[in-house]
């Protein structure tokens, strides 16, 4: 199928982005990557009357860390640069390993870090990241620019915080600490396909007493937003992360999770592959501390 027309608008500012969002008499929409947003045009599930790109905005263009130690990373950043900047790896290794897993190359160098983020697919792998590493969404509109935190943004399945007229401008990660484990890990029936369920570990090593000094663990495709699971949390913390902790972990996910029937998998199946991904995530992360 082909898109109904639309108008097609650049803005070179922030400014110009928002007024024609705000603009009542046409439906606007932002297109970032247009990897989400294209095919849904295409298939007509979205009808809008202008395109707003976002991307030639010299002002969303940025990624850095700033003076509180903080990643932020602007809304024309694509997933690509994202995963391959070296702050990112040093810093968030949990994120690029998350950009690492969506669709191929070719996705991941037009799709934006925000958009994904603004999309909101529940199987999508950047929800659940900026959920584990406490990750804050500055939006933009009409009224002005709030800061949301991640446990309040993601309302449900491709719905978030971002009203119509508003866009999501910067998603800032909070510093971790130095030397934390990391693993993100997730179940394909293919190389590239959206994810049947995934999790995102994160651990922190007490050295004194070996044993797990904090731990999050956030799971992806198991609901309409990213879960988080204190239950799991609680399996590995003051653990030394071993074989009864983790399978403690992974009980804690078979009786925590509520995943849903689709025409991808049945409940049983996302439940199952999510407890027996924890505990390969947990091993991973342990080494990684
Ligand atoms: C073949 C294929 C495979 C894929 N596989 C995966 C996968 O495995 N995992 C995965 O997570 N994703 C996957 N994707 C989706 C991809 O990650 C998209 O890039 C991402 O979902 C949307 O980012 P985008 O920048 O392309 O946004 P767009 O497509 O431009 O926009 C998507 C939606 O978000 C809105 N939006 C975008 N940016 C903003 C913003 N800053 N503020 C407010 N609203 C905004 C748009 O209005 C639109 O509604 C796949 C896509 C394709 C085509």
């Amino acid at each position: 199928m082909k898109p109904t027309s639309f108008d097609y608008i650049a803005p070179s500012t922030l400014g110009e982005a928002v007024a024609l969002l705000a603009d009542e008499e046409r439906e606007a929409k932002v297109v970032a990557g247009g990897q989400s947003l294209i095919p849904m045009l295409n298939m007509r599930l979205a009808r809008p009357e202008v395109l707003v790109d976002i991307t030639r905005i010299p002002e969303l263009g940025g990624i850095h860390v700033d003076e509180t130690g903080s990643l932020r990373i602007g809304a024309a950043v694509r997933q690509a640069r994202a995963a391959a900047d070296i702050a990112v790896r040093d810093g968030w290794p949990l994120l690029a390993a998350a950009v690492e897993h969506i669709g191929h190359p070719q996705i991941r160098n037009r799709g934006t870090v925000c958009g994904s983020l603004a999309h909101h697919d529940p199987a999508a792998e950047l929800p659940a990241a900026a959920l584990a590493l406490d990750a804050r969404f500055v939006i933009t509109g009409p009224r002005g620019t709030r800061t949301v935190d991640a446990g309040d943004f993601f309302v449900a399945t491709f719905s978030t915080a971002v009203e119509t007229d508003e866009l999501l401008t910067e998603v800032v990660f909070p510093p971790r600490p130095a030397g934390h484990g990391w693993a993100f890990d997730e179940l394909t029936r293919r190389h590239g396909d959206f994810a049947t369920v995934g999790v995102a570990v994160l651990l922190e090593r007490d050295t004194g007493s070996d044993t797990v000094r904090d731990a999050r663990v956030v799971f992806s495709g198991a609901a309409p937003v990213p879960v988080r699971l204190p239950s799991a949390e609680a399996a590995l913390v003051g653990s030394d992360a071993g074989e009864q902790a983790r399978a403690a972990a992974a009980g804690a996910a078979l009786a925590g999770l509520s995943p849903s029937d689709d025409i991808h998998a049945t409940a049983e199946y996302r439940r199952e592959g999510a407890a027996h991904l924890l505990v390969r995530a947990c091993t991973t992360a342990w080494e990684r501390c």
